[in-house]
């Protein structure tokens, strides 16, 4: 099937008289007639649901749903993308191993691999994702388990060459996982470019209407875990905590994505609500719809803001004066991957805030990739303790505006911007 027919029917193949949409199955236990299916349950030696922290019918469907859009063996879903990040790591990293990450992140991924994972006894490097693979072969460690980098970053924008860092994963014994957040699998499917694993934040574009906070990871099944088996003995030895499975050996493609259930669902929690994935499976049905009236308009309002004497540079994949411009060809189905751009004004940071304060229809907010236009200004919000120095050494200059381009009529949109920039300067 075609992704936009997937988007729809994914997941969900509902049988003689049941329902046509996928059901909420809001319960948090199963009832079994005996003990002795029961403990097949408990064994994994039968697949079933007994415990809503672990699995849930609901969440299945639409993580199998997010799981075929990508073109992957198997997905779970977590009740944030934070949550996601967090587990597609620690599942296959403990005290004593490396982390190599790109460095144009996701702040609250930032602050996860920066602070948190060491406190962990994880070890973290960060690159840059531009270096030559010679270069970046050079943080791969001994006890480098896995390779992680956004496909397109948040807030900067990189376009990530994807099979440079396949290579670089590959040629290390270990899997490359990204975050497909901002392209989405409408405009990106790292899969077919040699990623292994993907992350989402559902939050941004899969949900796409600002209310269901929720992440998912998708496995791709093609990562070999017993040609690497002592890099990886939480997959490839038996676990203790199971009655001895040997996930790579008892569960194949899917075996990544079970430890992620049968272990850190299990001790770790971290399942979103039934409804929550309920409103995540219906919103995904227009997905492809939404993706090309984001890209669309945020193509139309880019080249419109790159023609004015009052905007100093505006970046965005879909331009071709942008740097990324060529990855961007590459990698993403149209250029531009998603709705959000980032353009700095000619003036002071005062003048940003004067701008943003102008705006009407396009609402100020921390949020982004959502149906409503939204800005942001981080000098004066998420960077708003540093000084005009400190803020250019952190890559955002103080007239730096972040647009989150929604999917209202574009001439409306064009009309806001341009009578918030009339009442500045
Ligand atoms: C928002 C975001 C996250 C974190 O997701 P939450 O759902 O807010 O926990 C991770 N990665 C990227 C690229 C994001 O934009």
């Amino acid at each position: 099937m075609n992704i936009d027919t997937e988007c729809i029917h994914a997941g969900w193949d509902p049988g003689d008289g049941d329902p046509r949409q996928i059901p909420i199955y809001q319960s948090t236990t199963w009832y079994y007639d005996s003990s002795e299916h029961m403990a097949k349950l408990f064994d994994l030696s039968e697949p079933g649901y007994f415990y809503t922290r672990l699995a849930n019918p609901t969440n299945d469907a639409v993580a199998a749903r997010i799981a075929a859009l990508e073109g992957g063996a198997a997905g779970v879903l977590t009740s944030s993308g934070q949550a996601a990040s967090f587990f597609s790591i620690f599942n296959i990293c403990q005290a004593g191993d490396h982390l190599l990450t790109s460095a144009a992140l996701y702040g609250g991924t930032y602050n996860l691999f920066a602070i948190t994972l060491p406190k962990m006894g994880i070890e973290v490097s960060f690159v840059d994702p531009d270096a030559p693979l010679a270069e970046l072969k050079k943080a791969i460690q001994p006890n480098t388990k896995c390779v992680f980098a956004e496909t397109l970053s948040n807030p900067s924008l990189n376009v990530l060459d994807i099979e440079k860092f396949a290579t670089l994963a590959h040629e290390a014994g270990v899997p490359l996982i990204v975050d497909n957040t901002f392209p989405t699998p409408i405009n990106c499917r790292p899969f077919e470019h040699g990623a292994d694993i993907v992350v989402h934040s559902t939050t941004k574009y899969l949900d796409g209407h600002g209310s269901v906070v929720g992440g998912a990871i998708v496995d791709s099944g093609n990562f070999d875990w017993t040609a690497h088996a002592d890099k990886f003995p939480g997959l490839t030895t038996p676990d203790d905590s199971y009655h001895g499975v040997i996930y790579a050996e008892q569960f194949g493609k899917a075996a990544y994505i079970t430890k992620i259930v049968a272990q850190l669902m299990r001790d770790l929690g971290s399942i979103p609500s039934p409804h929550n994935s309920f409103l995540l499976g219906v919103n995904i049905e227009s997905l492809p719809l939404r993706m090309a009236k984001h890209v669309a308009n945020a193509q139309t309002i880019a080249e419109w803001l790159e023609k004015r004497d009052d905007i100093k540079i505006v970046r965005y994949p879909g331009l071709t004066s942008d740097p990324y411009h060529k990855l961007a060809k590459k990698y993403l189905d149209v250029a531009g991957g998603c709705g959000v751009i980032s353009f700095d004004l000619e003036g002071s940071r005062e003048d940003a805030v004067k701008f943003l304060d102008a705006l009407k229809v396009i609402s100020v907010a921390t949020h982004v990739a959502d149906a409503r236009s939204c800005a942001l200004h981080p000098a004066s919000a998420t960077h708003r303790q540093l000084s005009d120095e400190q803020l250019v050494s952190a890559g955002v200059t103080p007239t730096l505006v972040r647009l989150s381009v929604g999917i209202e009529d574009v001439d409306d949109l064009i009309a806001d911007l341009d009578q918030a920039l009339a009442k500045v300067g």
